[in-house]
């Protein structure tokens, strides 16, 4: 899924678009109850491009109902795993065969540039999709190992309704990392996609009956987090929470969990990574690249963002030259225009926060030597230009808060024990990298770093096969690899007496 259309083409596609606006409940369209809509607004351009159905506990009760009678019906729950199999793949050739529409509906929603999403979102989406259905088939139970007069059988099974409450960063992939294994479990699943971004979710849920999963089974309600997410979290026959988007939220769904029915409650949550250079890089024009696009590639709003760069004092001013000349490349465009490194921040609100934490870094004493503001506002659109603080010490805000912008806070260190503390010294543990030539090191650091991905000369590598999820306050759970499907499933235990 390579860049193939010029910005005239991509608008002409978009204006052809047409948008699905409402929630998607027992295999059908609907309003929501209330009658309420809000509207979804493009950061491209600051415009208004449709209403969306706002539900709520109302309409979270009708898609629990229908998820329920779904799962008990065994429609999809019961069925062999080589069904399940069979019909998500056919729902991953589905949206691989609206790619470019799919692109289009997440940049338009929440402002990257549409190459990207055509590349990275829609074409991980259809791997992650196509990877899970693929693994239905292959994983076995277990057998206990008994005296010959006993059989003991360890299966799991589906959890049953699944709540999926997800952000708005990579809409339909941070969405695929929960539906996909949910599904392929056997599972009903309730989508609340963020209200910044719902229109990719919207338009899916016909394609997932198109593929053959049977009414019910899938289910999707646009709103806002405290009126349709809430409740979802709080409802006693939903048996599975997960979530991905702050650690805040995510904090509070577990309190919502343990307050109600103790749904299973996994959290995917924020990040401060640490990117971690020393003076013996193999390479570090390189490493300066991978610094660059690791904080401002999705303008910064990537929950594994390379936000804090350290770097050995002896190379400090050279490197961070080079990575001021790699942003300089970077700087935001018009999504449709081809090659556009960046596009808009998601909201004015985001852009606002991103603006406000500029501020902060100036007025604790960070030095600023790229960009720093608003930029592009004749086109009523959110965009920040790439932004680099040097001399940022470690206790500074811009250095241990959450972003979620093209915002990267420099930071020197003397040696290996002093990087890794600094390193380590953060209530999350996303991710982290390290790059040098001395292998003993690499593993050294990999080991005594908390974040659940390490990356060793390589920002953000990873697939499918590789688990993904957080130390500390970036969360509990995985995502992705067959990993995830502990998430969806329980443990049973069946004990079998052979004497006659
Ligand atoms: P957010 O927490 O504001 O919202 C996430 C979702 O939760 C949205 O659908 C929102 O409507 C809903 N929500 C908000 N308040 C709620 C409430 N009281 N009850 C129920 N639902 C509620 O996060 P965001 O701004 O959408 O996303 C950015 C965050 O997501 C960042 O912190 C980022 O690091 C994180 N993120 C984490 C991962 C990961 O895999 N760890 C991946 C992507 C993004």
């Amino acid at each position: 899924m390579s860049i193939k259309y010029s910005r005239a083409e991509w608008e002409a596609k978009a204006t052809s678009l047409s948008f699905r606006t409402q929630a998607f409940i027992d295999g059908a369209y609907v309003n929501a109850a209330s009658g309420k809509t809000f509207g979804c607004i493009s950061p491209i351009d600051g415009q208004c491009r449709a209403q969306i159905a706002e539900c709520d506990a109302e309409d979270v009760g009708r898609a629990v109902k229908a998820s329920r009678r779904a799962f008990e019906s065994g429609v999809w729950s019961e069925t062999s795993p080589v069904h399940r199999k069979k019909t998500l793949l056919k729902f991953a050739q589905l949206l691989e065969k609206h790619a470019e529409e799919l692109a289009l509906l997440e940049s338009i929603d929440m402002g990257k540039p549409v190459a990207d999403a055509l590349a990275i979102d829609v074409a991980a989406s259809v791997r992650c999709l196509s990877w899970t259905a693929e693994a239905i088939d292959k994983v076995n139970g277990e057998i206990a190992p008994t005296p010959r007069h006993e059989l003991g059988l360890i299966t799991r099974e589906p959890l049953g309704v699944v709540a999926a409450i997800v952000p708005w960063n990579f809409p339909l992939l941070m969405a695929s990392w929960k539906f996909a294994p949910a599904l392929a479990m056997g599972n009903s699943v309730i989508l609340k996609p963020s209200e910044k971004s719902p229109l990719s979710a919207i338009r899916i849920a016909e394609l997932a009956i198109e593929a053959g999963i049977p009414p019910g089974v899938f289910n999707v309600l646009p709103g806002f987090g405290k009126a349709a997410g809430e409740p979802l979290a709080l409802h006693m026959d939903v048996d599975g929470l997960v979530f991905t988007g702050s650690t805040g939220v995510g904090k509070h769904l577990l309190q919502c969990a343990g307050q109600s029915n103790m749904k299973r409650a996994y959290m995917e949550c924020g990040g401060k990574s640490p990117n971690v250079v020393f003076a013996d890089a193999p390479d570090l024009p390189a490493a300066a690249e991978a610094a660059a696009i690791g904080i401002f590639f999705n303008q910064g709003e990537v929950c594994t963002a390379a936000s804090r760069l350290l770097v050995e004092r002896s190379i400090k001013d050279d490197f961070v030259k080079l990575v001021v000349e790699a942003g300089k490349n970077l700087h935001p465009k018009h999504p449709f225009e081809p090659g556009a490194p960046m596009g808009a921040i998601v909201d004015e609100g985001q852009m606002l926060r991103v603006l406000s934490y500029i501020e902060k870094g100036k007025s604790e004493g960070g030095r600023l030597v790229l960009g720093g503001e608003r930029v592009m506002t004749e086109s009523g659109g959110y965009y920040v230009a790439p932004t680099v603080f040097d001399d940022v010490a470690p206790e500074m805000t811009i250095s241990k808060e959450e972003i979620f912008g093209p915002v990267l806070s420099v930071i020197a260190f003397d040696d290996e024990k002093e990087a890794l503390r600094i390193a380590n010294d953060t209530d999350f543990g996303l991710a982290a990298g390290v790059w040098t030539s001395n292998l003993s090191r690499g593993h050294r650091m990999a080991k005594k770093l908390r974040a659940g991905s390490v990356w060793v000369n390589c920002w953000d590598g990873g697939d499918m096969t590789a688990p993904f999820g957080g130390f500390k306050q970036s969360g509990n759970g995985r995502d992705k690899s067959l990993h995830a499907f502990e998430k969806y499933t329980e443990l049973k235990a069946t004990w079998i007496n052979l004497e006659s």
